[in-house]
């Protein structure tokens, strides 16, 4: 049984009644370029994709990379700053706040049809007020469609990086794709899923049968993994980098060999405050090793305003998914891997 509760309208009816200007347009334009030229290596710049792990708030999040975009500033000539404004949750249990999209206000039911609104509402407003596009995460690929003209980066979560349309779609995206591997945190897995998005593909996408030229700019992002005993195992440490270099290395087909490592998740069991020591051991090892300074093009990190997270959104700025590190320590974070960069 599936209930109708409100039909929703298509995204072209959705981006016609709220555009992009064309002068953050061209904003956008020039920051794909930016991300695009670090993942093909024509820029040694590092990315770091930073921000809380959902944005459940418009208020906070704009705050927050009002803040970004004037760190961006210092620091510019050696990063590219994407802030993380994740409309869509995945749960690790499939219940439980499902992000914006769903559930503009976190506090009530879902109504997915104001949740569109708030997102791209949202999404224009971050760029209007920081000068910087987001990444957000494409949890269902067929809503990537209420969004595409608003990101820098695509994210494909652990939970969604061996999932057939998942790649289909980013294969069609002219972005850089971070796909994670998945929790069980097989390299192989996450290589075909890259694999699948560099390649051109035919599928059925919002009623049309449609071809893509395949994204060059797929990538892998290292979150850690989960063994069989639920246990958090880092994939971060310079043993388990290199394994994915020499797997770009085997293929000769995948383009672009780049990794993102995400310092929170499993590589940091959470423990928000390890991802500084994350950083910096990912930024030390780049001094020891050519390979592994190349492939690394930056870092995905947790952050909000206030550090930590909460049950309910009580604290202004304070996540209510996962644990995040605060502004303080981000700020010092970001100058210090632009100095290291
Ligand atoms: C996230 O980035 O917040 C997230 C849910 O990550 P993962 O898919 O790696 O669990
Ligand atoms: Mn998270």
């Amino acid at each position: 049984m599936f209930e109708k509760q409100i039909e929703i309208p298509s995204a072209e009816e959705i981006l016609s009644e709220i555009p992009l200007s064309g002068e953050l347009a061209a904003i956008k334009a020039e920051r794909d370029a930016l991300a695009k030229d670090v993942i093909a290596g024509r820029s040694d710049k590092l990315l770091v994709i930073v921000g809380p792990c959902s944005a459940h708030e418009a208020a906070p999040v704009l705050e927050y990379v009002r803040r970004l975009g004037r760190l961006n500033e210092r620091v510019k000539d050696k990063l590219v700053l994407i802030p993380r404004i994740y409309t869509n949750k995945p749960r690790t249990k499939g219940v439980g706040y499902k992000g914006m999209f769903s559930q503009p206000d976190p506090e009530n039911r879902e109504n997915i049809l104001k949740g569109i609104y708030a997102i791209r509402d949202l999404h224009i407003k971050a760029i209007g007020e920081s000068g910087l596009s987001a990444a957000d995460e494409m949890l269902y690929p067929e809503n990537y469609a209420y969004v595409e003209d608003l990101l820098t980066y695509v994210a494909v979560g652990a939970r969604s990086s061996e999932n057939q349309l998942h790649r289909l779609v980013s294969s069609g995206i002219e972005l850089p794709v971070g796909i994670k591997n998945p929790t069980g945190g097989s390299i192989p897995v996450t290589l075909n899923s890259v694999y699948a998005a560099q390649s051109p593909q035919v599928f059925k996408y919002h009623n049309w049968q449609v071809a893509t030229n395949g994204n060059e700019y797929a990538h892998v992002v290292l979150r850690g993994r989960v063994d069989h005993y639920g246990n958090d195992i880092p994939n971060y440490h310079y043993e388990t980098v290199m394994q994915v270099f020499e797997g770009y290395a085997k293929s000769e087909e995948l383009k672009n060999p780049a990794i993102v490592i995400d310092s929170n998740h499993s590589n940091s069991k959470k423990q928000f405050r390890q991802q500084i020591r994350i950083v910096e051991e990912v930024l030390q090892n780049r001094l020891y090793d050519a390979d592994f300074k190349r492939i690394v093009k930056g870092f995905m990190i947790e952050s909000f305003l206030e550090e930590g997270n909460q049950k309910h959104d009580i604290v202004f700025g304070k996540s209510i998914t996962d644990p995040c590190l605060g502004w303080a320590d981000t700020e010092r974070l970001i100058l210090d891997i632009a100095e290291k960069a």
